[in-house]
């Protein structure tokens, strides 16, 4: 091994993608994968890249939906995740569905047949002293290494569920029912003491709404998923099931807050939301993790004043995930401030999903090149799908309230003078997506590109 070997921890999605980028540019690479030696609940094979669930990289449109831009950016990339799904895809619409064993067998023979790739059974426990490494061990990283980035880290920055509270769109809040107050106006500044948004609700609109919530579908644990579960983030129908009135004295208590437009009305309840990026583009629903289906959340969201025509950026869910505080333990280059030395890459670097991942594995790898070859690499621009998420894990989201997030447009700086609201979203998606592709292919020429497979 030489000072030019890259050790990748993880060969799932992002571990893969990164080997594949740093072996093209010429790179040694180790991939320390500890399956099938050490297991998780949720893989079934020794293989790399295997998909744990389902076999979507969700939608395939360019031009429309930002996991379509995401699947684009990586292709333009000479992404190996991107062709493999694209060589075994399955019929689905407009999706990009594949198929799981041979998308999963090809990454595997493709990686382990380059003569610069090593494929080493281990398991890593400990954040290594000097090397370069990339951590890519995604939402399952195993116990031992997670105290060792607890260690390194404070306890407090390393997760092991994400209780996910549904993210909406601002522009598709109703503002004439919803306003903005911080409980008692507590703050110093103007922005502090209007950092909520509040939705008010009757007696009738309460009642209403536990009525849904504890009629509403909900989706089980898996076996082996709820370890260690809950530490102050119950799902919302678990609260109602307590008692009606418990969600009135938790989390939609209405005290400290007075209706803007109707100041003589106290509100029974009120449901909060929080700024959740620095653009204000997105806002999460304040304690609102659930375990409620896809479909019912967003209906008995939309039962929420001020919130009747809402289109979610993210639903909420609480799963087994393990991942970091990046906001604050990473740099825009994804190095562990502590260790510059060691970068992460994937869900445990709080992206969610197969494609998100891999995209974060793709962008540590080519820095990965970058700062071994000691080649210029700018700032991926945050009008990119890839730079949008990356500027969201690295310092972009709020630290304090950070959660998983897929790729969605309200992590895109607003292209301006477009029309805002429902009416102009497909110009406006379009925009974004024009502006993304010329942005990335300008990044992609500057940089110091691999040549192509
Ligand atoms: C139960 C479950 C269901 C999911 N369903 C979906 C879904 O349907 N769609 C979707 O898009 N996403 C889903 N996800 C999220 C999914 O895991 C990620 O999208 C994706 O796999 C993350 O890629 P990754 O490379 O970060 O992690 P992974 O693909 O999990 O790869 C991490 C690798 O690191 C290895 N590893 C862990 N610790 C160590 C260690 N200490 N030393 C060496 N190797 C180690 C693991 O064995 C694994 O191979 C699901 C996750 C879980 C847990």
């Amino acid at each position: 091994m030489t000072d030019k070997t890259l050790h990748i921890v993880g060969g799932g999605m992002a571990g893969s993608e990164a080997a594949w980028q740093a072996a093209r540019a010429g790179l040694d690479v180790v991939i320390h994968e500890m399956r099938p030696k050490v297991g998780t609940f949720a893989h079934q094979t020794g293989k790399l890249a295997e998909m744990v669930c389902s076999n979507s990289f969700r939608s395939d449109d360019d031009e429309q939906n930002a996991v379509g831009l995401l699947h684009w950016e990586m292709r333009q990339a000479g992404s190996l995740i991107m062709q493999s799904a694209d060589r075994y895809r399955l019929p689905a619409g407009g999706a990009l569905a594949v198929d799981r064993e041979p998308f999963s067998q090809f990454v595997n023979d493709t990686l382990r047949a380059l003569p610069n790739v090593t494929v080493t059974e281990d398991e890593v426990s400990s954040l290594p002293d000097s090397g370069h490494w990339i951590f890519a061990t995604g939402p399952l990283t195993s116990p031992a290494l997670g105290a060792a980035i607890q260690a390194e880290t404070g306890a407090e920055r390393l997760a092991f569920f994400d209780a996910i509270a549904p993210i909406v769109y601002s522009e598709t809040i109703d503002m004439d029912v919803v306003w903005a107050q911080s409980r008692y106006d507590k703050g110093d500044t103007e922005d502090e003491r209007r950092a909520y948004l509040n939705c008010p609700m009757t007696r009738d609109q309460y009642e209403a709404f536990i009525d849904a919530l504890l009629a509403a579908d909900k989706t089980e644990f898996r076996e082996g998923e709820t370890a260690g579960y809950f530490d102050g983030c119950l799902p919302i129908e678990v609260m109602a099931e307590r008692g009606r009135e418990t969600l009135r004295h938790g989390p939609m208590k209405p005290v400290g807050l007075t209706n803007a437009h109707k100041p003589d009305e106290k509100p029974y309840a009120v449901v909060q939301l929080r700024r959740d990026n620095a653009l204000g583009t997105l806002y999460n629903m304040v304690g609102f993790q659930t375990k409620m289906k896809y479909g019912a959340q967003t209906e008995v969201f939309r039962m929420i004043p001020g919130l009747e025509n809402a289109t979610f950026a993210r639903l909420g869910g609480i799963h087994r995930n393990t991942f970091m505080n990046s906001p604050t333990l990473l740099d825009g280059r994804m190095r562990l401030r502590s260790r510059p030395h060691v970068r992460f890459a994937g869900q445990v670097t709080g992206v969610e999903g197969y494609v998100e991942s891999a995209a974060m594995g793709l962008l540590a790898g080519r820095m990965a090149v970058a700062d071994m070859l000691c080649t210029d690499l700018s700032d991926v621009p945050v009008t990119t799908a890839m730079g949008a998420l990356v500027h969201h894990i690295s310092g972009g989201a709020e630290a304090k309230t950070f959660q998983p997030m897929n790729v969605n447009f309200g992590l895109f700086p607003p292209v301006e003078g477009l029309k805002a609201g429902r009416r102009g979203r497909r110009d406006r998606y379009k925009a974004y997506t024009d502006r993304a592709k010329a942005d990335w292919q300008g990044w992609l020429s500057k940089a110091e590109a691999p040549a192509p497979a």
